[in-house]
């Protein structure tokens, strides 16, 4: 893991969540070169992402997303080039990308053993970018299609030897799931610094709606003291409204540490 990566990753979320995907899904679609491909590829491929240009991972397709091992897309040796058919969804950067990892069947009797994985170009012959999805979130980058109509590569784009793509495609899952963990965590503290400004700002009934939360939180206190016990111990900096009540225990030890602690605070809140 590289500590800085979640640094970047977390901090762009915080501010944009859309602008911290080009690190993170750069890091995805090069990650696989980086772990296993020939030299000659990355001295290819890396200088573009080095000045600029992006790279997305394309493994996933309509009936292969969590069963990633049954995807269909072929790739067949054919002289000296590889030609690929085939699509792949849900891709990241798809389009505004220059250089994709494709994971793609090259034996079809080996299974997961028979995917192999190629750097494929936005110019190369046969390659096309299809629709974007239309998302809830994240809108200010795109998630599209790609379509490979006998697409033709070289054949020194394969990323390892044939049949190790799968293998690949999961390492660099490996190497990227903690930047996906650090965006998340950003996009949850530039909520929540949001909703903290906005709550010290906004007024209703004559109060900043601050205040009147501290006035619930007494009220919490009083009806369920267990549970308010539990939100205390958070020690969150949503908790500085909490009011320190004459007969309030000592902080506690415990912590709320599970989903199911938090599912039922918020039930009870707002029951
Ligand atoms: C915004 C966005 C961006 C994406 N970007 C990329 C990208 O850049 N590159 C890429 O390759 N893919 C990308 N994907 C695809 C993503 O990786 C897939 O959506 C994911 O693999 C899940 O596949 P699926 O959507 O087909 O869900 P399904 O596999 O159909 O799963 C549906 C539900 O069933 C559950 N499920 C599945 N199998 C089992 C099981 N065996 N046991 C119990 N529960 C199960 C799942 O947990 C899930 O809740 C992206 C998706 C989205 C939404």
């Amino acid at each position: 893991m590289n500590p800085s990566a979640q640094s970047v990753a977390s901090e762009v979320a915080r501010a944009d969540a859309s602008a911290s995907l080009i690190p993170a899904v750069n890091k995805l679609g090069t990650m696989g070169l980086i772990l296993r491909g020939s030299d000659d590829l990355k001295k290819k491929v890396l200088p573009d992402i080095a000045n600029g240009k992006m790279a997305s991972y394309a493994l996933s397709e309509r009936e292969a997303g969590s069963d990633a091992a049954a995807m269909r897309t072929r790739a067949k040796a054919d002289g000296d080039d590889w030609i690929l058919n085939g699509s792949k969804c849900w891709i990241t950067n798809g389009g505004q990308s220059s250089w994709y990892t494709v994971m793609a069947v090259t034996d079809p009797d080996q299974g997961a053993n028979g995917i192999s994985a190629f750097m494929v170009h936005k110019d190369d012959p046969g390659f096309t970018v299809g629709p974007l999805e239309h998302k809830l979130g994240i809108k200010g980058r795109p998630t599209a299609e790609l379509y490979f109509e006998n697409c033709t590569i070289p054949d020194d784009r394969i990323i390892g030897d044939e049949g190790t793509g799968f293998k690949t495609a999961l390492a660099t899952l490996d190497h990227t799931r903690p930047t996906i963990g650090a965006q998340a965590v950003g996009i949850a503290q530039g909520a929540l610094d949001g909703a903290l400004a906005y709550v010290k700002e906004r007024s209703q009934f004559g109060k900043k709606i601050a205040a009147s939360e501290k006035e619930a939180f007494v009220e919490l206190a009083r009806k369920d003291r267990p549970l308010f016990d539990k939100m205390v111990a958070q020690r969150s900096d949503m908790m500085l409204t909490t009011p320190k009540l004459p007969e309030a225990p000592a902080p506690l030890e415990k912590t709320v540490s599970g989903a199911d602690d938090l599912s039922d605070i918020v039930t009870k809140a707002l029951a």
